[in-house]
């Protein structure tokens, strides 16, 4: 009997790996965004076409690759921001896996113009399905411009599986939202379909805040500024009266990156306790500040999920810094409430 095992070509083990990071537009977009910002961009654009399903480009001033950077961003596990493993301890970059873009190229037409700002010429790169059509020398501005052309154009089985424009389109806005939200000294700006949807300028928190969520809130929101040794916990939540029947207001982010975690919503819906309805949810924008070493970031490709070293720490200091905010401003259960 022959041997059977043999080893996927590279082509085929990213295709198989980029169902984990890219599993949509949005998925795409925050990859992109992300690799902006750690390139030290302070103006990004994002230009959409159908949902992102014909076009998803994004623009950055950043830091630019040189040419050789550029060809080997698209391999698998190649990265710029970690060397051992001892870095993912020490992270401060929203990336650090080196898989994105190998990713996304594989089950996409990409098209990518860098130039690095002391280099005078940039690069123009395009890869279709991991394979490279053509690397030149190309006039460009300085930083970055990654467009993804027909996500899934080779998958079929996947492009199929792509919901409605309109429900693609609303897991972007989400994607936008929490990146834009976590960056307000980055200027924004957001295309789809040729009709500018946001004009974001580099503001402050509270500015940004209101942008991104309506002028309703901003009558609503309660700072909240706790500084301990081990934590920093900063941003708004919202008035008793703001609170919503559904979840859609609540953003946790932990060294700036968003999280989804239950139990600290429930710290935080805690402290809420007779201030709103059992069956209400409080708005909140928290950002939470520890030392790298306390969180795991590594625990899904796409790094929503965290561990932290002791949950039952953070939790107590959520709890408490919210119901500070709320008694600075004298947002007190009322007595007769909890009778
Ligand atoms: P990761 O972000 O995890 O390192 P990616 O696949 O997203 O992995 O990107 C690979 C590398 O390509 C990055 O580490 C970075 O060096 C480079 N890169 C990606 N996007 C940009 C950009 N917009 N500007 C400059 N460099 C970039
Ligand atoms: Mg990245």
């Amino acid at each position: 009997m022959p041997d059977i095992i043999q080893l996927l070509p590279d082509h085929l083990a990213n295709q198989i790996a980029a169902g984990e990071v890219v599993q949509r537009p949005a998925s795409a977009v925050k990859e992109l965004l992300e690799n902006a910002i750690d390139a030290g961009a302070t103006e990004i654009q994002l230009i959409l076409k159908d949902a992102g399903k014909e076009l998803i480009q994004v623009v950055d001033n950043g830091s630019g690759m040189s040419p050789a950077d550029a060809r080997m961003s698209f391999e698998r596990h190649a990265t710029s921001k970690i060397r051992q493993i001892d870095d993912l301890f020490a992270i401060r970059t929203m990336g650090f896996r080196g898989e994105a873009l190998a990713s996304i190229a594989a089950v996409a037409q990409v098209d990518l113009k860098t130039r690095r700002h002391e280099e005078e010429l940039g690069t123009h790169l395009v890869i279709e399905a991991s394979e490279v059509l053509k690397q030149e020398p190309a006039a460009c501005p300085p930083g970055t411009s990654f467009s993804i052309k027909n996500l899934f154009y080779n998958v079929p089985a996947r492009r199929k599986f792509l919901k409605s424009n309109t429900s693609e389109y609303k897991h972007i806005i989400d994607e936008f939202t929490r990146v834009a939200m976590a960056y307000p000294q980055i200027a924004f700006r957001f295309f789809h379909n040729n009709t500018e949807q946001f004009h974001l300028s580099a503001g402050n928190q509270k500015t940004r805040i209101v942008e991104l969520l309506g002028n309703k809130s901003e009558k609503n929101l309660v700072p909240v500024d706790e500084d301990t040794e081990l934590l920093k916990i900063h941003g708004y939540i919202g008035k008793p009266e703001s609170a919503t029947r559904t979840r859609g207001n609540q953003f946790f982010f932990i060294n700036n990156r968003f999280i989804r975690n239950a139990y600290l919503n429930h710290a935080v819906a805690t402290a809420f306790d007779g201030l709103i309805d059992k069956e209400a949810f409080p708005f909140y924008v928290l950002f939470l500040e520890l030392d790298p070493q306390r969180v795991d970031v590594n625990v899904h490709p796409t790094k929503q999920e965290v561990k932290f070293d002791d949950d039952r720490m953070l939790y107590a200091y959520l709890q408490s810094a919210v119901k500070h905010a709320l008694a600075r401003f004298n947002i007190a259960p009322s007595l007769d409430f909890t009778l």
